[in-house]
């Protein structure tokens, strides 16, 4: 008999946190910060249901803040045990979790007490990760072990198939929204008793790979034939990293002119460097290229502009021009700098490529509103907004239900990592379409698996 617990992103899409007990031993899966959540501060600081000196070990699917953030709070706390994860997680979490601390160090105007856990709480986090490769089993304990299997979704993610007391549980993680330009194509479960399934975008279905590539490149032409300014928010990693792929891709084969592009994002920068460290998780066409002597994440007229001197600068480059700026949600950021210039201008766009969050600018201003407020300023909106569901790094209601549907043997699906409604479409879908039993767990909620 095995306890499974909702400790997080049930009903909600962040802060991911699953708890699965034995009676002997405790693992968690992810450990997540809660973000975006404009009526719920102290939520991150909030003591953990559990003692973390109880837990055996941690599984980390990858390294967004929303799955790893709060793995600090959980050392600081007392856990000791292994942090397991593949290689590019544990470097990515490193760069995520330096960043995440400073961003909200930020936001509470330097005072550490009102934060999860301390700046020097990162370091011996890091010092903890063990890494584990893609395929191999990992025994935790002598009644549970786990495999990661590649999710698709960033760099490095992973599909965590657990066998805990018999019982085999899959936590999707994210699942990616394969084909991608570097990543390979989401991996499925051969068999499982129960599956923990993300439903971010649970309620909807993307544009396919081809119209992707299109919209950005009519909104590149459009742009650059307009002599305005393209914005857009990336976050760090990923999503830049493509961008950066269909944007060497286009100018090699001359679909557009040579205008400046730059990568205004220091955390952008440094994440692509990890991903050059870690070729060996490409796709075959990506590995094909590299093989070939292209260097993916470099073509003429892109600059990288890593400090705030430069980022500045590129206001002095005249029109037309790209700017993929750092602020993925637009919830600050050099993106919002940036904004507050372009936004007025009606032959400059706004394309937005990720996932935006309820309440965050980026949301908002894909409901395309008259004037929005930015620095506590009033700037009227008259640029182009447009979005592309295409690149996101997560699959649709399709690629879920395919998802699911692979593994034999499931008795249950949970449905968890998504806003209520997306949840509750994707379970209906599971229900209408495999007749199989699937339900939408409540926060805090745990179920006895046997
Ligand atoms: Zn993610």
């Amino acid at each position: 008999m095995v306890k499974l617990s909702f400790l997080g992103a049930a009903r909600s899409v962040t802060g991911s946190q699953f708890l699965v007990d034995t009676g002997t031993t405790k693992v968690l899966v992810d450990c997540g910060l809660v973000q975006g959540c404009h009526h719920c501060e102290g939520i991150n600081t909030r003591p953990f249901a559990f003692n973390p000196k109880e837990i055996d070990a941690v599984v980390v699917t990858h390294a967004h803040i929303d799955h790893a953030g709060l793995l600090p709070k959980l050392v600081a706390e007392g856990f000791r045990g292994p942090i397991y994860a593949t290689p590019a997680t544990r470097d990515f979490a490193a760069l995520l979790l330096e960043d995440s601390i400073q961003v909200m160090l930020g936001d509470v105007g330097g005072r550490e007490d009102a934060l999860p856990y301390k700046e020097n709480d990162v370091a011996p986090t890091v010092a903890q990760f063990e890494t584990a490769e893609y395929e191999k089993e990992i025994r935790v304990a002598s009644d549970v072990s786990f495999t990661l299997h590649d999710a698709g979704h960033v760099l490095g993610s992973a599909i965590v198939e657990l066998v805990a007391a018999g019982i085999r549980i899959g936590f999707s993680g994210d699942l990616g929204n394969p084909p991608t330009p570097l990543l390979r194509n989401t991996e499925t479960l051969k068999a499982a008793d129960y599956l923990v399934v993300e439903s971010t975008y649970g309620d909807r279905v993307h544009e396919d790979r081809e119209t992707r590539k299109e919209l950005l490149h009519d909104i590149i032409d459009d742009t650059i034939h307009k002599r305005g300014v393209l914005m857009m928010p990336i976050f760090a990693f990923e999503r830049a990293q493509e961008i950066l792929f269909e944007l060497n891709d286009l100018r090699e084969h001359q679909k557009i002119p040579q205008v400046p592009v730059f990568i205004d994002s220091p955390m952008a920068i440094k994440a692509t460097e990890i991903y050059k460290r870690y070729p060996q998780y490409y796709n075959r066409e990506a590995t094909y290229l590299i093989a070939s002597g292209d260097d993916l994440f470099k073509f003429p007229g892109l600059s990288f502009t890593p400090t705030v001197e430069e980022s500045k600068r590129i206001n002095e480059v005249a029109p037309p021009k790209v700017i993929l700026a750092g602020g993925g949600m637009m919830q600050g950021g050099r993106i919002s700098h940036h904004a507050l210039h372009y936004l007025p201008d009606p032959n400059s766009s706004l394309l937005i490529v990720g996932y935006q969050a309820a309440g965050s600018l980026g949301r908002r201003l894909l409901a395309r509103p008259p004037k929005v407020r930015i620095f506590e300023k009033d700037v009227v909106v008259r640029a182009r907004i447009k979005a592309i569901g295409g690149y996101s790094a997560h699959a649709d209601q399709n690629g879920l239900l395919e998802w699911v549907l692979a593994p034999q043997g499931v008795k249950r699906v949970f449905v968890v990592h998504g806003e209520e409604a997306a949840s509750l479409a994707l379970r209906q879908r599971i229900r209408d379409e495999t007749g199989l039993d699937a339900v939408v767990p409540y926060l805090g909620s745990s179920v006895t698996l046997q």
